[in-house]
């Protein structure tokens, strides 16, 4: 092959190519990550308990420390009782979002629906408070004798136009959405330990299905710290209905509360920014109603 003369011409050309094809790459690469941008993001965290075991070594105060020193400008609390969700929102009522647990007294996770009097409280509760949901309650299995609780539960959900928070594996949704398929549903743990494709199956289907990603930090992100591509589809295709969520269930979690959240961040930094606002805050201000903006970290 014929050598090429240097030529000023080429040599020129030749650089503007490179300075071209490494901004078009680097360009390609931000359009693809939001990267560091991540860790600047306001978040709404939507899955908060404070349940009444943290409110001696975490009072409120601490609480909204927390949420400031993780950029945590907003969340969705639910906690048993409902009293440690009305004691935070009382101190910062423009950070939580409250939504009623009905966990209270002997009625816990696996025996609710059973409880006595659970109608005529969850009632007397959301007439006292304004709370934007009802959950997050757990659904271990569909037992037929729960349909009528569970059918007044989504009356008052629809009555009121607030959402169900619901712990359940695929089909105790199904039956939500049986009753009342009017409802909005934020789904924790966004199926807890359903796979991702069954996720994706059940939002294709219901137009009004949300979830919250907590606890799900470690499937999202594979061992190689990089997005797991069932996860990606999922959240790409359905950008619209996801919310990050840290899951505070046990008070380790606040110790953890910093690492979590930086976890979160770390799975968000490798989305666009598009979907990254949107998995951080932008859906939440959408569901909730409520803008959620960098400014009010530090407010009460
Ligand atoms: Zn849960």
């Amino acid at each position: 092959m014929k050598k090429l003369k240097h030529s000023p011409i080429l040599g020129i050309m030749a650089v503007a190519l490179l300075v071209s094809l490494s901004c078009a790459s680097f360009a390609d690469e931000s359009d693809k990550h939001i990267g560091k941008g991540a860790e600047t993001l306001p978040l709404f965290d939507a899955h908060i308990h404070y349940k009444e075991p943290a409110w001696g070594p975490f009072p409120p105060a601490t609480i909204l420390e927390l949420m400031d020193k993780t950029g945590v400008a907003m969340g969705l609390v639910s906690s048993t009782p409902d009293d440690g969700t009305i004691k935070l929102w009382k101190y910062a009522p423009n950070r939580i979002v409250p939504e009623l647990r009905p966990y209270h007294g002997q009625a816990g996770s696996s025996n609710w629906t059973k409880a006595p009097g659970m109608l005529d409280y969850l009632v007397k509760r959301l007439n006292d408070f304004p709370h934007q949901g009802i959950g997050e309650f757990h659904l271990h299995s569909i037992d037929p004798n729960d349909k009528p609780l569970l059918r007044k539960i989504a009356d008052l959900a629809i009555e009121r136009n607030i959402f169900i928070h619901v712990h359940s594996g695929k089909e105790p949704v199904d039956l939500l959405f049986a009753l009342e398929p009017k409802l909005k549903i934020i789904w924790a743990h966004a199926g807890m330990s359903e796979p991702a494709k069954t996720v994706e199956d059940m939002m294709a289907r219901y137009k009004t299905l949300y979830a919250d990603t907590s606890f799900r930090e470690g499937g999202i992100l594979n061992s190689q710290g990089s997005i797991e591509p069932a996860w990606r589809k999922v959240l790409e295709h359905f950008s619209n209905r996801f919310m990050v969520g840290s899951d505070t269930w046990v008070n380790a979690q606040w110790e953890n509360y910093e690492q979590i959240i930086s976890i979160n961040r770390k799975w968000l930094s490798q989305f666009s920014r598009e979907n990254a606002e949107k998995f951080a805050y932008k859906n939440a201000e959408r569901l909730f109603g409520r803008p959620v903006k960098k400014n009010l970290i530090g407010r009460r």
